[in-house]
């Protein structure tokens, strides 16, 4: 049976993300043939309207007022309650993004909607449809489907493949009512020079204790340029004060699946492993033989990062630059 399904997609920094057009393909693939909504809530977002169209958004729920401008809880869960309330999907859906995280559980609860988090595959059979996401740190991955009522997900980035399909779209003005909003957005200060955004980066070079200083992560900053990707830490690099905790991959940082991942000096302890093993290519660089992140690599180099890293940087700005 084809089903509505709202993708609420998200702009920053004046982009669509990534992930919101991976979960309007998902969205496409769940409708089976019904309604595929986006929302964006924002003002100025409209300008993103023939993206979301490109994707296959059918309808697109504009909701421009000032206070969604940068997400606060209070605004953006009152207006997502209000959208689900007006619109009645069987789906929603919404990245597994800092925003994402934060507000799919208030607005679960305000609904009384169950919710699964942090999917990292989406499939149907017959009229259920499954959700496969990590457990234990991703030392396993569980599968859960809902038994009833209008389902609830937020989908990891970089896990589904964004499929361009262009649809005609209708565009309605949304205006939710927002009060009691207890927190003011002041300033947006940010921690990282880096353009690329880790949690949807291609290319990840990621600096563990191996790195030794701050001045350590020069190297693999070169090397992540030349290859257009971004710099990610272990928490032991975070740890040492080499780098901001915002680089930090791992359980309790952030989760990552580029397409390589390249890690320089980092051991692999499991905590680290449950935010970058689901990357498509790992390569290894320590200097001993033994580091557990060898088990997990694609490929590995054994020697001094500060010698090897430089070399790759300039073998791959001869072909790339
Ligand atoms: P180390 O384990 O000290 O490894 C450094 C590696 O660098 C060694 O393998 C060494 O051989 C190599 N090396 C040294 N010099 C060189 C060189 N010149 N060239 C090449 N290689 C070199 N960790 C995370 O990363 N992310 C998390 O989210 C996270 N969450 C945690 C949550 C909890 C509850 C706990 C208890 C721990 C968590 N940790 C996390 C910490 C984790 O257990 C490890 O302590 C941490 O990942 C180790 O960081 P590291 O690999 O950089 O350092």
């Amino acid at each position: 049976m084809s089903k509505k399904v709202l993708v609420l997609a998200e702009v920053k920094d004046g982009k669509l993300r990534q992930v919101s057009r991976e979960a309007l393909s998902v969205a496409r693939r769940l409708a089976a043939g019904g309604e595929v909504a986006a929302a964006l809530f924002g003002p100025g977002n409209g300008a993103h309207a023939e993206e979301l169209a490109g994707y296959g958004a059918q309808k697109l729920y504009l909701a421009e007022a000032e206070a969604l401008a940068v997400y606060t809880p209070d605004a953006y869960a009152q207006a997502l309650t209000q959208l689900v309330r007006e619109v009645q999907p069987d789906v929603i859906l919404t990245g597994h993004t800092a925003m994402g995280r934060d507000l799919a559980p208030r607005v679960a609860a305000r609904l009384q909607l169950g919710l699964i988090t942090d999917c990292t595959a989406v499939e149907t059979s017959g009229e259920t449809i499954l959700f496969t996401r990590p457990i234990y740190a991703g030392k396993a991955f569980q599968k859960k489907a809902f038994l009833e009522g209008p389902v609830f997900a937020t989908l990891r980035p970089n896990n589904f493949a964004p499929e361009e399909q262009r649809t005609v779209l209708d565009v309605f003005p949304f205006r939710p009512e927002i009060k009691d909003v207890r927190t003011i957005v002041r300033e947006v200060v940010r921690k990282t020079a880096s353009g690329v955004d880790l949690s949807e980066a291609k290319i990840i070079v990621s600096g563990g204790r191996g790195v030794k200083s701050a001045d350590g992560f020069q190297p693999l900053k070169e090397l992540a340029e030349v290859l257009g990707g971004a710099v990610g830490a272990s928490r032991g690099a975070c740890d040492a004060g080499y780098c901001e905790y915002a680089l930090q991959i791992g359980q309790t940082g952030k989760v990552v699946t580029p397409d390589l991942y390249i890690a320089c000096g980092i051991s692999g302890a499991i905590q680290h492993l449950a935010g970058m093993s689901n990357a498509k290519v790992i390569v290894a660089i320590n200097k001993d033989p033994e580091a557990p992140i060898f088990q997990v690599a694609d490929y590995g180099i054994v020697g001094d990062l500060f010698e090897v890293v430089p070399l790759l940087t300039e073998a791959f700005r001869r072909v790339l630059v």
